[in-house]
């Protein structure tokens, strides 16, 4: 069976390429989409506390019959449960909802930038988590340069993982710039997209774009497959997400072919600088806080 290339993490951790995304995933479809991932190769789950679908997740990975530690498990503290002893609490509560007793990579899913102490507190239980060996790796998500700046200032485990939106109509050159100044390995979210359907206009997606699909059809490909490309040969992790088994293997159905540097510059010219997510900067507790379940 065709397995995705190893990223070497900044700590000797090695974390295949491609993994399967689950947001949006309703928990009852959730096992279903992980087994189907891990039966066509992928040996990679990226979930989130705040995604309610941990439990599933681990359940699906049981049910495949891969032994633990096959399959890298990465999932992420919502910023409510940020905080020193939080965010060491929020680990149990993840750990025990996957059934494992350790992660493969534990980020924190945004920076509160009005409450950026918090922020750091979370981070610094991250670190002891890593101490402990209970995390392999640890890492951010939606980090700004700023945010990556200012956490770095106050920190000693530099992240291995920063996981941002990260597509051809938003290309983040300048947090890429950051992560690699670091070693940091970028991780794409919403790589193929699904932000430019599920908060934009459809039928002016990515998946649709002109550029896109004449590159796909001169490789045999389709548009999904040409971004996980992309990704794949500008060294970034992508985490694409499908609940239906035909797309989960066709995103991971992208190791025989070869994007030219042209077709590589032609995607990245499509960039429109605007992102389909949330201002980094408003996500603050009033407004999106809510509580994660005990396990
Ligand atoms: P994706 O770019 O992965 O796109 C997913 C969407 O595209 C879904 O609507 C899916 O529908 C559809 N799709 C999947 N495969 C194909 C295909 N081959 N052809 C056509 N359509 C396809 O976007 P996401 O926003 O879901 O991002 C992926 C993952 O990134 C998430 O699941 C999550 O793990 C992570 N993420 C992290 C965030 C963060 O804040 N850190 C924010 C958002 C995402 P269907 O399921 O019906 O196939």
């Amino acid at each position: 069976m065709t397995s995705a290339p190893l990223f070497m993490l900044n700590n000797g951790v090695q974390m295949p390429a491609i993994g399967l995304g689950v947001f949006q995933t309703p928990p009852e479809e959730t096992t279903a989409a992980v087994q189907a991932a891990l039966s066509a190769g992928y040996r990679h789950i990226d979930t989130a506390a705040a995604y309610l679908n941990e439990r599933e997740v681990g359940e699906g990975i049981r049910r495949s019959g891969l032994d633990r530690s096959e399959v890298f498990i990465e999932t992420k503290v919502w910023i409510s449960d940020y905080g020193y002893e939080q965010t060491l609490h929020a680990f149990e509560k993840s750990a025990a909802k996957l059934g494992v007793d350790y992660l493969d990579l534990l980020i924190l899913h945004q920076a509160l930038s009005t409450a950026f102490e918090l922020t750091i507190q979370a981070y610094k239980a991250l670190e002891t988590l890593r101490g402990e060996g209970k995390v392999r790796a640890i890492g951010v998500s939606n980090f700004t340069p700023e945010h990556l700046q200012r956490l770095l200032d106050r920190i000693q485990v530099v992240p291995a993982v920063s996981q941002i939106e990260l597509h051809p109509y938003f290309t983040q050159q300048a947090t890429r710039a950051i992560d690699a100044a670091h070693g940091i390995l970028t991780q794409a979210w919403s790589p193929i997209g699904g932000i430019t359907v599920y908060r934009g206009d459809p039928q002016k997606s990515t998946l649709k774009d002109p550029v896109i699909l004449r590159i796909a059809k001169a490789h045999g490909k389709s548009a999904a497959q040409v971004m996980l490309r992309w990704h794949l040969q500008q060294l970034r992790s992508a985490i694409p997400k499908s609940v239906r088994p035909e797309r989960i293997a066709e995103n991971f159905d992208i190791f025989d072919f070869e994007l030219t540097a042209s077709e590589l510059a032609e995607i990245d010219s499509l960039d429109t600088g605007v992102r389909g997510g949330p201002d980094p900067d408003s996500i603050t507790l009033e407004a999106f806080g809510r509580p994660i379940p005990e396990a």
